[in-house]
């Protein structure tokens, strides 16, 4: 692991602030891992808040809703932050935010399947990055004694889960709960970084006089570094155990989730509300004031700043969906707020020098790989289009963090080459 400039002040200390009222929304089918939801609306029909405009299209997929009242206006190809287009539902917004009264008290009385029923049809991805459907998640094939919950939010600049932590404790522990009652588990370990201090003044309180509806559970202080909330170094740093090579967690009876995403659980089951809305930070020094806001699924960007939600001190030279460590660039202000969307950075400078020398073989980017791999033998192979060697070196164990690239004094963009290296790799390795 590498140390990195965090850069989360000042909005890791700021409340946050909520914008839940846009003219537009922008949906993409391809919201989370897997396969892309499938449209079950219709062009010009008027639909309702929180009504299923699309439904989860295999076993790895998730349903999607509508944030608003409104009409539907077009279902066509548009802008995706991550993968540049995507097919999209856009609606025109009529009414908002119609509320949702808590149907339940507590969890006691209802059952495993059902508690996964509400996760599947509310929607609920894993919020920390991958946005991996999250009811095939809580429904491993294998016996987990293990929970993390991660607060780790390694990523630089980004701070939605600090404040999460600070502000919707109560709800994110109610989140615990479900899960906990879904999965059985042995331990729950709770994760944060050093990074945070109030954040963990307040777990240390909430965990030592609040009961919960499940008996063991652990607040784990790591040391702050970078990607200490990858889940494979998180389990280690948390329980000593390795996932190795080509192994998921779930084979050493390990789970990781995101405390966003144990927030979105709480809203699912008592709220009976689908992942309609998410906490987004807004950051970099181009930006007057940085800040994390609570968005409508959907939301672009431009729509932000027309608004007046953000606003620019300067041209920025660099937005980025993500953080700097993991995020792509994009070229414009059109681009929507996908469920899996943790932040947007807009810099006033480029993150780094774009021209790229030749490898010194100084071997930096070896020892900042968490995952122990040999990123300058990748980046080797992949120019000479020799996929094929890529065998024996592991490249889908790569988890795209970006410590290799950060360290490369010659500016080589390794994770660039490992992407093309994981699309061209021989399919029967
Ligand atoms: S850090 Fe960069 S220059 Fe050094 S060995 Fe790795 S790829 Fe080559
Ligand atoms: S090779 Fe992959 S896992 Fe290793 S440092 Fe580079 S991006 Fe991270």
């Amino acid at each position: 692991m590498i140390l990195v400039q965090e850069h989360k002040e000042p909005q890791h200390n700021l409340k946050t602030e909520k914008f839940l009222t846009p003219k537009r929304l922008s949906l993409a089918l391809s919201q989370h891992a897997g396969e892309p939801s499938t449209p079950c609306v219709s062009l010009g029909q008027e639909i309702k808040e929180a009504q299923n405009i699309a439904t989860s299209s295999g076993y790895i997929s998730s349903p999607l809703h509508a944030p608003c009242d409104g009409k539907i206006i077009a279902i066509e190809i548009g802008n995706h932050p991550v993968l540049r287009k995507s097919e999209c539902i856009t609606i025109q917004c009529q009414a908002n935010n119609k509320g949702y009264p808590s149907l339940i008290k507590n969890i006691e009385n209802t059952t495993k399947e059902s508690l996964l029923k509400d996760i599947k049809d509310a929607g609920i991805v894993g919020l920390g990055g991958a946005a991996f459907p999250a009811h095939v998640k809580l429904n491993p094939p294998k016996k987990i004694d293990t929970i993390v919950i991660n607060g780790c939010e390694c990523e630089p600049y980004l701070s939605t889960d600090n404040r999460m932590m600070i502000e919707n404790l109560t709800e994110i522990f109610k989140g615990i709960e479900i899960i906990a009652k879904i999965i059985e588990p042995n331990e729950i370990i709770f994760a944060i970084e050093s990074n945070k201090p109030e954040a963990i003044k307040k777990l240390n309180l909430f965990i030592n006089t609040k009961k919960f509806g499940f008996s063991k559970i652990r607040l784990s202080v790591l040391k702050t570094a970078y990607p200490q909330g990858g889940e494979k170094q998180l389990i280690f740093s948390t329980t000593n155990r390795k996932v190795e090579p080509g192994k998921l967690p779930l084979d050493i009876g390990c789970l990781v989730q995101n405390v966003a995403t144990a927030f979105a659980i709480y809203e699912a089951v008592y709220l009976k509300k689908p992942l309609i809305e998410r906490l987004v930070s807004f950051c970099g020094d181009a930006l007057l004031k940085p800040k994390n806001v609570w968005v409508k699924i959907g939301t672009s960007l431009q729509e932000l700043f027309d608004e007046k939600i953000l606003e620019f001190k300067e041209e920025p030279k660099k937005v980025i969906s993500g953080g700097p460590m993991m995020g792509v660039c994009l070229d414009n202000l059109n681009y929507p707020i996908l469920k899996g969307s943790g932040g947007f950075l807009f810099l006033s400078s480029p993150v780094s020098e774009e021209k790229e020398y030749p490898c010194i073989r100084c071997a930096r980017c070896i020892d900042a790989c968490p995952m122990n791999l040999l990123p300058l033998e990748y980046a080797k192979i992949i120019k000479k289009e020799k996929y094929n060697l890529l065998t024996d070196l592991s490249i889908k164990d790569c988890i795209e963090c970006g410590c290799c690239a950060w360290v490369c004094p010659s500016k080589i963009p390794l994770v660039h080459y490992v992407k093309i290296g994981k699309k061209y790799e021989p399919k029967n390795i």
